[in-house]
């Protein structure tokens, strides 16, 4: 059986073009990038090379950038290297209660410590509205971190605006982007629209690089203490000897995003994102023949919830009147539980997700879905499909065969279906 994958917001796979970059890097360039030698020398030209890579996909400086171990580490270390000096008791940290819970959970360390923290209520589309983060101000705000694009439902906040705020009240504003990124254009430049954001989260495997790599974006002047102690590594921001290899596949993936971003027309082996010698290096895989560009992806997305809500009942698309990234698809389905049809799916061969990869398991419904005001039982009764850029309108045909199948058979089973309850609870 051919699988389809459709949980791209959980991770992405890695791009051939991405490992064949990084595979020297593992074998015969195996330097330190600290040590002086000509090895370590190669391996430091190799890291700053990345590092320029991920400062052009995001308009900044290169000493702008600190490499860390993915996105949880980049949000902890935006927080608590903010607010985690002695200086910071009593300082109010805001952010909101639909964050990932790398963020939420390390809000809820800080406020141990005595940060005051604020959790902003997003609306029932799941948006964080200015005036509310106005609102919400006081003189000792010191930090502001709301994400930009969110991981269950896609939903895009207006991340230029709140950082404005946030600058004219003093306080230096933080965003999750690992959703955003490779999604949507990032300009952090000093004439760009994120001109405000302080400090801004990327993580590899998210963009078709590895697990394990990922980077924050800081500000030149934003000051900001260490987590890890060591070596002076990365400005003396980020302590530890270089993953030369997942840098060096992070810069290879940012470029390779542009790309992609970039790309308006038809594209297929050749195109810059896509080269056919090297997919055929990876077991004699070909290279897709077509390749959504970020136009089609949109619409592919589209097409799918469409049919998806015309031919299924009791569907809906949770936050789908708000600006959402063109991947993410967060339906509903009335009376079913989200665990039995992720299970179906899967059976069937289509990889999705309950919510988000990390809460797999849970019993808990989804904190995001439950903060959009969505009834437990609906929350609960919810599936994120994420499309990703090597997703085929073919493989959209598929998903669509299995999906109504699937779930006409699980409310077969379903007593409330049959009574038709009505979902609210
Ligand atoms: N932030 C968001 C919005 C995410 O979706 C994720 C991963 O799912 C993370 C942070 C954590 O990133 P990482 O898996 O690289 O630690």
């Amino acid at each position: 059986m051919r699988r389809i994958y459709m949980d791209a917001n959980a991770t992405t796979p890695l791009l051939p073009e991405v490992f064949e970059a990084m595979r020297p890097y593992w074998m015969e360039h195996y330097g330190n990038a600290s040590s002086i030698h000509q090895q370590g020398q190669q391996a430091r030209g190799a890291v700053e090379q990345a590092r320029g890579a991920v400062a052009r996909f995001l308009h900044c400086l290169n000493s702008e950038i600190v490499f860390t171990s993915g996105g949880t580490e980049s949000d902890n270390l935006a927080l608590f290297g903010v607010l985690s000096n002695e200086t910071a008791a009593h300082a109010h940290l805001i952010t909101t209660t639909i964050e990932h819970h790398a963020v939420l959970h390390a809000a809820e360390s800080l406020e141990k410590n005595k940060v005051e923290v604020t959790f902003l209520e997003c609306t029932p589309q799941g948006l964080i509205e200015p005036a509310a983060l106005k609102a919400a101000i006081r003189p000792n705000t010191r930090l502001v971190s709301i994400m930009f694009a969110n991981n269950e439902t896609g939903v895009i906040q207006p991340i230029a605006e709140l950082a404005a705020i946030a600058h004219a009240a003093g306080a230096l504003f933080h965003t999750d982007a690992v959703q955003a990124s490779g999604k949507l254009p990032l300009d952090l430049s000093a004439e760009g629209p994120l001109k405000h954001v302080d400090l801004l989260t990327l993580s590899g495997h998210k963009i078709y690089a590895p697990k394990g790599i990922g980077a924050l974006f800081v500000r030149r002047n934003v000051r900001l203490a260490p987590m890890l102690h060591g070596g002076t590594h990365e400005r003396q921001r980020r302590a530890g000897t270089e993953n030369v290899a997942g840098i060096v596949g992070l810069g290879r993936a940012a470029e390779l995003a542009q790309a992609w971003l970039n790309s308006s027309e038809a594209t297929g082996p050749g195109a810059p994102y896509l080269d056919s010698e090297m997919w055929a290096s990876r077991d004699g895989a070909t290279a897709p023949a077509h390749l959504p560009t970020p136009t089609e992806l949109t619409a592919l997305r589209d097409r799918f919830e469409q049919t998806i809500l015309t031919q299924i009942e009791g569907t809906g698309v949770n936050g789908g009147n708000a600006p959402r990234v063109s991947n993410t698809s967060n339906l509903y389905f009335d009376h079913l539980e989200a665990e039995a049809l992720v299970i179906a799916l899967d059976l069937k061969g289509l990889s999705v997700s309950g919510g988000s990869a990390c809460q797999s398991g849970a019993a808990e419904p989804s904190h995001v879905l439950t903060a959009m005001g969505l009834p437990p039982a609906r929350a609960r009764a919810s599936v994120r499909f994420s499309l990703s850029r090597l997703t085929t309108q073919e493989e959209v045909d598929e998903a669509l065969k299995i999906i109504p199948a699937a779930v006409a058979r699980l409310r077969e089973l379903s007593p409330a279906y049959q009574r038709r309850e009505p979902q609210a609870v």
